[in-house]
Order: C-alpha cells, then sequence, then structure tokens
C-alpha cells in the first residue's frame, strides 16, 4: 500500500474530482481511492510526500526501437551477439521508466524479438521495466528497407501469411513499412512501397486477432493508401494531405497519428549530410502538414512518439516536450495529453492507463512545477515515477 500525500491535480487528466489537490491511495498495484488532502493514513502504507507537486498519469511513448544504437559490441566493434542486444534493450527499457515512460511500444523488433520477451520478463514480475506493447519485426515488402531486420512479404496471400506468424510469435500488433524513410539514402521518404490488397489483407488479419495496424508512412500517397485501407495508426505522417485528413473525419474512423519530432529534428541537427539535406528541404512541407492535421482535425488522436535509439535519446530524454512547443506550437494542455490519455486511447487501453483515476494503474509521473502553465516543467525529467504503486525512483 502506498500513500501518495500532497499531490497537485491536473484538471484534465485526473477523473472522478474536482479537487485540484489531494492524496491517493495506491493498493495492489491500483489507484484504489482518490483523497481529500490530510486524509488519515491506513496503517502500514508507505508514505510519499509529493509537497505540493504536480501528480500525473504516467507518460506513454507509442513509437519506441530498443534495439536501436544497440547493436554493436561495445568491446570488440562487431554486430553484437543476440545477449548483447538483449541486456541493451533492457537498459534501454529502464531508462524510459525512470524517466516516467511507464508504457512504451515498441514498433519494430529484431527477429530475436527482445523487446517481446523483454515484456515477458516484466509482466513475470522477474524485471523492472516499463509496461511494453510490441509489434515484433516489420513486414516490408521492399528489400531495400533495413532487410536484414524485417519480414518480407509480397502480396494479399504473403501478408496474410506474415501476419498470421507475428502473432502466432507474439505480437501483440502489426507493424507494415508503408513508405520510404527520411534516414535511408536508397529510397525517398515519399515514396509508397505497400499495394493497397497488401495494406487491406494485413489489417483483416489483424482484425481477426481482435489487433490493428501501424504503419512507417511519411509520403501524401503512402499515407492515403494506408488509411483508406484501414491502418489504424499511421507512423511519422510527415506530409499527410488535407484530402486524407477529411477522410479520416468524413468517415469516423479512429485513425491516429503518431509524430515523432525528436527523430526528425535530429536529422535537420545534422544539416551537412545527404539525409539533413533532404530533410531541411522538406521540413517546411512536413511542419504544415503536421499542423493542418492539428489545427484543423480536432477528432484526430495524435499520439506521442520519439523513434530514437538509445544513445540519442539519453542525451535529451524529455525533446519531444520541447519539440512539441516550439517546432509545432501545440498547447501545453494538448502536449500533455498527447503523452498521456491520448496515446493511451489510440492503444486501446485508456481503461487501464492515461490519466489518475481510481481503478487505473497506479503509474505516475511526479514533476515539480505545473506543466499546464509551463511546459518546460517537462523539459527534465521527472522528481519521481512510480509505477504499478511501486516508487522506482
Ligand atoms: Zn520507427
Amino acid at each position: 500500500m502506498l500513500v501518495l500525500k500532497n499531490c497537485r491535480f491536473v484538471p484534465f487528466l485526473t477523473e472522478g474530482t474536482d479537487a485540484l489537490t489531494g492524496d491517493v491511495l495506491c493498493c495492489e498495484g491500483k489507484i484504489e481511492k482518490i483523497m481529500p488532502a490530510g486524509s488519515a493514513v491506513p496503517e502500514g502504507a508507505e508514505v510519499l510526500d509529493l509537497e505540493g507537486k504536480t501528480l500525473l498519469p504516467g507518460l506513454i511513448d507509442l513509437h519506441v526501437h530498443l534495439f536501436y544504437q544497440v547493436m554493436q559490441d561495445v568491446y570488440t566493434g562487431n554486430a553484437a551477439p543476440q545477449p548483447v542486444v538483449a541486456l541493451n534493450q533492457y537498459r534501454y527499457a529502464q531508462e524510459l521508466l525512470h524517466d516516467g515512460y511507464t508504457t512504451v511500444r515498441d514498433v519494430g523488433d529484431l527477429h530475436c524479438r527482445g523487446a517481446m520477451h523483454l515484456k515477458n520478463m516484466i509482466n513475470a514480475g522477474k524485471l523492472q521495466g516499463p509496461r511494453i506493447t510490441t509489434s515484433g519485426p516489420i513486414i516490408s515488402s521492399n528489400w531495400t528497407n533495413l532487410d536484414s531486420l524485417d519480414i518480407y512479404a509480397c502480396g494479399s496471400d504473403g501478408f496474410r501469411d506474415a501476419v498470421r506468424k507475428n502473432f502466432a510469435n507474439g505480437s501483440d500488433f502489426i507493424k507494415l513499412y508503408g513508405s520510404g524513410s527520411l534516414l535511408m539514402e536508397s529510397n525517398e521518404p515519399g515514396y509508397p512501397i505497400l499495394e493497397s490488397d497488401e495494406i487491406e489483407a494485413a489489417v483483416l488479419i489483424a482484425k481477426r486477432h481482435a489487433s490493428y495496424v501501424s504503419v512507417h508512412a511519411h509520403g501524401e500517397t503512402a499515407v492515403d493508401m494506408c488509411v483508406r485501407g484501414g491502418v489504424h495508426t499511421i507512423e511519422h505522417a510527415s506530409m499527410i494531405s488535407e484530402d486524407t485528413l477529411k477522410y479520416i473525419d468524413d468517415n469516423h474512423l479512429d485513425t491516429a497519428l503518431v509524430l515523432t519530432m525528436f527523430a526528425v529534428d535530429e536529422i535537420l541537427e545534422m544539416p551537412d549530410t545527404y539525409n539533413g539535406k533532404r530533410m531541411h528541404a522538406l521540413i517546411g512541407k512536413i511542419l504544415s502538414c503536421l499542423k493542418n492535421a492539428y489545427d484543423n482535425h480536432k477528432n484526430i488522436l495524435i499520439g506521442w512518439g520519439t523513434d530514437v535509439g538509445y544513445e540519442l535519446y539519453r542525451t535529451d530524454p524529455m525533446r519531444e516536450f520541447r519539440l512539441r512547443s516550439e517546432m509545432l506550437g501545440f498547447t501545453n494542455e494538448d502536449i500533455l495529453r498527447q503523452a498521456t490519455i491520448d496515446s493511451a486511447k489510440i492503444i486501446y487501453q485508456d481503461h487501464l492507463i492515461g490519466s489518475v483515476k481510481e481503478g487505473k494503474y497506479a503509474d505516475f509521473a511526479v514533476v515539480d512545477g505545473d506543466p499546464v502553465q509551463d511546459i518546460s516543467v517537462m523539459y527534465k525529467v521527472p522528481a519521481h515515477v512510480i509505477k504499478d504503486g511501486t516508487v522506482i525512483r
């Protein structure tokens, strides 16, 4: 049992009370009761006095790859053997948890499925880490995209087969490669990779497994094909058109956009490279497309993503908060929603996580200051992190 005393609540992320401050009782990993400040502490309960700090629900990152930047052996410089990759994935997951990310979605793993095995160890209580939901390896019809990592499939039969295999091997959802990449010189980010029948086959089989499809897609045509094919989360969505956004709205689809500004900004900071030059040429268009989605399509959920590897992530873990404010002009409230309740809704877990509510998991990030008034409070890592009612730090 844990009692969090003297919490400051964020009204739009706290349900079942109008109070702006209070105490929270956590029992068996769940939020048992939101109580008035100064309520009696049950005997034997651990107490953490927040002294007026802000109690946020645990943060959610919907676009990570736990294996990124950990594929080299630190001693030999050679490709890391699987145990080294696995240890590094664990290290990255630990770092994310300590920074307040109590839930992460791994959108593309190696064939050895380190993220899935890590998830299973965490769920079994053998290791500490964030809640993980994982796609397993990405399914692609293009040999030039990370071909050694992805599962290759071709045609609707091939996609049905690959999607079934991924679910049989433990995937929680499916990730497809839908367009060229901003990070690969061998293809243009706008270039569509999938055909409509392949997208539709994957979406149908995912539905049969009570799940959904996510897709890596930058270009206008690729994004549009994936949306019309029934893909649920469009990752990056860099050049999404007004036509596509209108199609989502008009058909009341629950398609969501998972932005990854950390990765975009990092490429911008390498202006002398091929990728950097290409990104500088595209950034005006990308920002105007994403701002249009945000400004004019309020029913379309925008999720939280980072899409960087471990080494880069740790240089500035909270950078995504700054970029959404400075590059995209999102409001503080919307940024906070995107990193919590909106991302929970996108992965259909808002009955369990994403807000402070009795009955939900006792997952929290505690920050010093009021991030609703001043989003820069989020630029540094939280003062405390709690997962499953256990104080992580
Ligand atoms: Zn990615």
